[in-house]
């Protein structure tokens, strides 16, 4: 049997191009089968995103919540029927902490007080005032995040703030990762406005004017009450048995019918459009022959490793309140745990009555080395480097470490002239089609948007494919996602 399509790859990026992919065959011909199936290698669906409970807490093994400021992300879950289920981030969680010199540091919450913090210097906090009058830079040029920052707000800032701002969300190297990719908003706003103080007034103005919530810093995290798990969870029970675990792609090559996958245990299946929802790493061990240099483009896409280690304390072993949402590290303090969220303040009900819960980075592009180690080490090093901050005087109850070898995709500096070359090989290759975290967008609100504008391509492209005939066939589409 050939397939309409088939989804390598069986997180969210996989679940959500399938789901969106299958809703646009079945309105487009009501009645006829759409045959689209999800591959995934392990036992399970969800990828990174992973929710165990472990003597009553609720820990999570890779991201703990999504921002309510995507659009799609929202009509997802409510289409899933999960909006009752959905949990706000408590208001305890408000307050972020920095740490300074082995202490914790609140980061203030306005700019206005960030002048008149000690989280700077006078001489930062002066660079930081003089951010509306420094020039624009060349719109076209891609910079490291830390040269945007030495040019926009200084060393410093580059060094207490955005250093640790990209640890909590690359686990990466601030000098060599792509500002435009990383943060595109910065950059659109430096480029539409001249300077991000002045893009983030008139935004905020347009904000309160009633034009919509989209702004990363006025959003709000969600996860659910039985943790992220539940998304992932609800898109798998809706494709059923369109998801076929414990398979794992091998190889893939074009054929009669369009791709052509070679699987783990020696099967074939063919289809007509490829989607390949794997880290591009995983992506580039797929390819062969004529396709090669896209196997080569994608393997130059690097990955931090972390360790997630995720502890439960009774209240009476924890000294202080935990008020607030956590704390990053600059690389400046020397410490391997990267950072630390107080996952109980934030969502209280995922720790049992009477206990605390934390989650803790280790490892990432400052010592990967670490990754490796054993779970009792590793929970050494955290209780060691942060237990005096934060007042941790006996041993958690209750203890799990996640190990991921390729955590986050590092969009380094070129990243985007490599997605513009990886468009125009796929030219090339007709219904195949890429999409996940490796591309455009790391966050869970990223992979669904791109989940979502993939299945849209891919139904285009079938559509197309269904009414062409083979003297006159249209030009290829240009299929990246
Ligand atoms: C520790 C950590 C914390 C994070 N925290 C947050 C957060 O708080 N908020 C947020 O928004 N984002 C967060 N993220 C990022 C986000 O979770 C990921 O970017 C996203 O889940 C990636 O989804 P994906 O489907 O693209 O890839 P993955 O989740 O990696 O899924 C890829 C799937 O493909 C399967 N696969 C691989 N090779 C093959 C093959 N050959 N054949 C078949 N199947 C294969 C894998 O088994 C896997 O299931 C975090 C990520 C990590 C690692």
């Amino acid at each position: 049997m050939s397939f309409d399509a088939l989804v390598v790859g069986g997180g969210i990026s996989g679940l959500s191009t399938a789901h969106f992919l299958l809703r646009h065959l079945r309105a487009g011909r009501p009645g006829a089968e759409a045959l689209v199936k999800v591959i995934e290698a392990s036992d399970r669906s969800g990828g990174s995103i992973g929710t165990e409970r472990v003597d009553g807490f609720l820990f999570e093994q890779g991201p703990n919540g999504v921002l309510d400021n995507a659009p799609d992300t929202l009509e997802l879950i409510s289409s899933l029927g999960l909006d009752e289920k959905l949990l706000p981030a408590s208001p305890r969680s408000s307050d972020r902490y920095l740490m300074r010199e082995g202490q914790l540091e609140p980061l203030p919450r306005s700019s206005r007080a960030f002048l008149f913090s000690r989280v700077l210097s006078l001489r930062g906090r002066f660079g930081l005032l003089l951010e509306p009058f420094r020039p624009r830079g060349r719109a076209a040029a891609d910079e490291s995040i830390a040269e945007f920052g030495r040019r926009r707000l200084g060393q410093e800032a580059v060094d207490v703030l955005l250093d640790p701002m990209v640890t909590g969300i690359y686990a990466g190297d601030v000098e060599a990762l792509s500002m435009k990719s990383c943060f595109p908003r910065m950059t659109a706003l430096e480029e539409e406005h001249g300077s991000l103080v002045w893009g983030m007034m008139r935004r905020g103005k347009k904000k309160s004017s009633g034009e919509g919530k989209t702004s990363p810093f006025s959003a709000t995290l969600h996860s659910f009450e039985e943790g992220l798990g539940t998304l992932s969870g609800a898109l798998a029970g809706e494709l059923g048995e369109n998801i076929e675990y414990g398979l794992g792609a091998e190889s893939i090559s074009p054929c009669a019918e369009g791709w052509r996958v070679t699987f783990s245990d020696g099967r074939e299946e063919t289809a007509r459009a490829l989607v390949l929802a794997v880290p591009a790493c995983r992506a580039a061990s797929l390819f062969s022959g004529s396709q090669s240099g896209l196997g080569r483009d994608l393997a130059t896409i690097s990955y931090s490793s972390v360790a997630v280690v995720c502890l439960g304390y009774r209240v009476e072993d924890v000294d202080s309140e935990l008020d607030g949402y956590g704390f990053l590290a600059p690389a400046s303090e020397g410490l391997q745990t990267l950072g630390m969220i107080w996952t109980s303040s934030i969502f209280p009900g995922h720790a049992p009555e009477g206990h605390v819960s934390i989650r803790a980075l280790v490892g990432g592009a400052r010592f990967p080395e670490v990754v490796g180690k054993p779970d009792e080490e590793l929970i050494d090093i955290i209780q060691r480097e942060t237990g005096a901050a934060i007042g941790l005087r006996g041993k958690p109850v209750a203890q799990r470490v996640y190990r991921y070898e390729q955590a986050i995709p590092q969009y380094e500096v070129g990243h985007q002239a490599l997605l513009d070359g990886l468009e125009a090989r796929l030219r090339a290759f007709p219904g195949l089609f890429l999409t996940g975290n490796s591309y455009r967008g790391v966050s869970v609100n990223d992979c669904l948007r791109e989940g979502k504008r993939t299945a849209d391509k891919v139904s285009q492209y079938l559509g197309k494919d269904a009414s062409a005939d083979s003297s006159s066939q249209p030009p290829p589409p240009p299929d990246t996602a």
